[in-house]
C-alpha cells in the first residue's frame, strides 16, 4: 500500500504520515461559529476534509479513525446575532448547527465521529486555564480579563512563522487595555452588563465566557489526548487561532507538540475575487442549492482544485462539474460498483489529498462503470441512481419541482388514453417550456431536465 502523505505546515515538507498510535488516528477539525448560514469558504474547509476523513476510514477502518469538528456556540457574534433578532442564544445555535449539518449531508460530507460543542466543555476551558495560571503562562489583569502572556513560552509563533512586530498588530485585534505585553491574547473575558446571561458561565475570575482558541485547546485534549496525530483548518486560521491553540496546549500539557501534522486549505475565491458581502459575490451553500444546483455538483466544484491551493468559485466551474457528473452518471448507469476502490485513484488521494488527479483517472475509467462507481462513490460522488441524478436538481422560481411533473406526465398519458390529444400536446409544450425532455419508451415515459 503506498504511504498517505500530507504537507504539514508546521514543517513546511510533505511528509509520509504514521500515526502516534500504530493504526489509530485522531483529526481536529475547527468547526463553524454558529450564527448564520454556511458560506461557499466553509463548505470548502468541510469537504476538503471529509475527503481525508474518507481516506483514513478507507486505510485504517472506520472504527479506528477519530475524526473531531466542533461547534462554537459561545461567541461575540452569536451575542450580537442574538441581540439584534430577538432569538435566545440557545435557539439561534441550535437552529444555525441543524442547518450547518443539513448543508453537509447535501454536501455529501460524512457525519464525524465527535462534535463537542464549546459550552459543553467550559470546565474543561477553566481547568486549562488555572493550569496556566499556575504556570505562570498567564494572568488575571486588572480589567478582569484573564490574558496568556506570550513571552512566557520561548518558541511562540513556529507555526505561522511571523515576525515580532505581525504577531503585535494581530494581537491588537483583541483590545484589553491591561496587557502585558501587546502579543498577550485572551483566555477568559467577563461578561459585560449589557450582554444577557444565557451567554455567561461562572468562573474563578466572575462571570464570563471563554476566549475562542483556548475552546479548541480544551475540547481537542479531553476527546483526542495532549498530543494527536493531524490538526486541519482554514488557512486563515493560522495566525492567531492556531498558533494561540498550540502556545495554550504545549504550556498546559507540558509537551513538545498539540498535533504532529497541521493541514490548511487555501481560500475560496468567486469569480477572481475575494468573497464579501460588499461585493455582492458572498454565497451560502442555501443560495446555490436553492438555484438549483445539486449537492454533488457543488462538492465536486469545489474538490476541483488541490485543496492547499486557492480556489476559484466560477459559474463556468459549476457548469464543467455537472457536465463531468453527467457524464459520469451516464458510464456507471447504476451497474454494481467494483468491491475495491481502483489503486490509480486512491494513490492520487493519498499523494496530499490530490483531488483534481483522482477525477482525472476516473474520467480515464470510461471503459469500466464498476470501477467508476468505486472510485466516485470513494470520492462521495455517485451517491444517487443515475435516474434520480438526471432529475434532480430542484426547480427554480419558474420550474417545476419533480412531483409536480410526475404528475403533469400522468395526466398525459391520460390525456392520450382519452383520445384528448390537444391537451397531451399542451402538457409536454409545457414541460419543454420548462426545460423537461420526455423520452417516451416501452415502459412508459421517463424524464429528465435539460
Ligand atoms: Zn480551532
Amino acid at each position: 500500500m503506498t504511504e498517505i502523505r500530507l504537507t504539514n505546515t508546521l514543517t513546511r515538507q510533505i511528509e509520509d504520515f504514521v500515526p502516534i498510535i500504530p493504526g489509530q488516528v485522531g483529526v481536529y477539525l475547527c468547526g463553524p461559529t454558529v450564527y448564520d448560514l454556511a458560506h461557499l469558504g466553509n463548505a470548502r474547509s468541510a469537504v476538503n476534509f471529509d475527503m481525508l476523513h474518507r481516506l483514513l476510514r478507507h486505510d485504517f477502518g472506520a472504527e479506528n479513525v477519530s475524526f473531531v469538528r466542533n461547534i462554537t456556540d459561545v461567541d461575540d457574534k452569536i451575542i450580537a446575532r442574538s441581540i439584534e433578532t430577538g432569538k435566545p442564544i440557545g435557539e439561534l445555535t441550535a437552529a444555525s448547527t441543524q442547518d450547518y449539518l443539513d448543508d453537509l449531508d447535501a454536501l455529501s460530507v460524512l457525519p464525524v465521529t465527535n462534535m463537542p460543542r464549546a459550552t459543553e466543555y467550559i470546565p474543561e476551558m477553566i481547568g486549562m486555564i488555572e493550569v496556566l495560571i499556575d504556570k505562570g503562562h498567564a494572568y488575571v489583569a486588572p480589567d478582569g480579563n484573564v490574558l496568556f502572556h506570550v513571552p512566557s513560552m520561548n518558541d511562540y509563533g513556529q507555526l505561522s512563522r511571523r515576525s515580532q512586530d505581525d504577531i503585535i498588530a494581530g494581537a491588537r485585534v483583541e483590545v484589553s487595555s491591561a496587557k502585558r505585553d501587546a502579543s498577550d491574547f485572551v483566555l477568559w473575558k467577563p461578561k459585560k452588563n449589557e450582554e444577557p446571561e444565557s451567554a455567561a458561565f461562572a468562573s474563578p475570575w466572575g462571570l464570563g465566557r471563554p476566549g475562542w482558541h483556548i475552546e479548541c485547546s480544551a475540547m481537542s485534549k479531553s476527546i483526542l489526548g495532549d498530543v494527536f496525530d493531524i490538526h486541519a483548518g482554514g488557512n486563515d486560521l493560522i495566525f492567531p487561532h492556531h498558533e494561540n491553540e498550540i502556545a495554550q496546549s504545549r504550556c498546559a500539557n507540558d509537551t513538545a507538540h498539540m498535533a504532529k501534522t497541521w493541514l490548511h486549505n487555501g481560500m475560496l475565491m468567486v469569480e477572481g475575487q475575494k468573497m464579501s458581502k460588499s461585493l455582492g459575490n458572498f454565497f451560502t451553500v442555501r443560495d446555490l442549492l436553492g438555484e438549483g444546483h445539486q449537492g454533488e455538483t457543488l462538492r465536486l466544484s469545489l474538490l476541483s482544485g488541490h485543496y492547499r491551493a486557492p480556489l476559484d468559485f466560477t459559474q463556468a466551474k459549476l457548469v464543467e462539474a455537472k457536465n463531468r457528473l453527467d457524464s459520469w452518471y451516464r458510464t456507471w448507469n447504476g451497474a454494481p460498483a467494483a468491491a475495491e476502490v481502483p489503486e490509480p485513484v486512491l494513490r492520487a488521494v493519498r499523494d496530499d489529498l490530490n483531488t483534481p488527479q483522482a477525477f482525472a483517472e476516473i474520467d480515464a475509467l470510461k471503459s469500466n462503470p464498476a470501477q467508476l462507481a468505486a472510485a466516485a462513490q470513494f470520492l462521495g460522488l455517485l451517491t444517487q441512481s443515475p435516474e434520480d441524478w438526471f432529475q434532480g436538481g430542484g426547480s427554480d422560481e419558474d420550474g417545476l419541482s419533480g412531483d409536480a411533473i410526475d404528475a403533469l406526465i400522468i395526466e398525459r398519458a391520460d390525456a392520450k388514453k382519452a383520445k384528448n390529444f390537444a391537451r397531451a400536446d399542451e402538457i409536454r409544450d409545457q414541460l419543454t417550456e420548462a426545460g423537461i425532455i420526455l423520452e417516451d419508451g416501452a415502459g412508459g415515459t421517463t424524464w429528465r431536465r435539460g
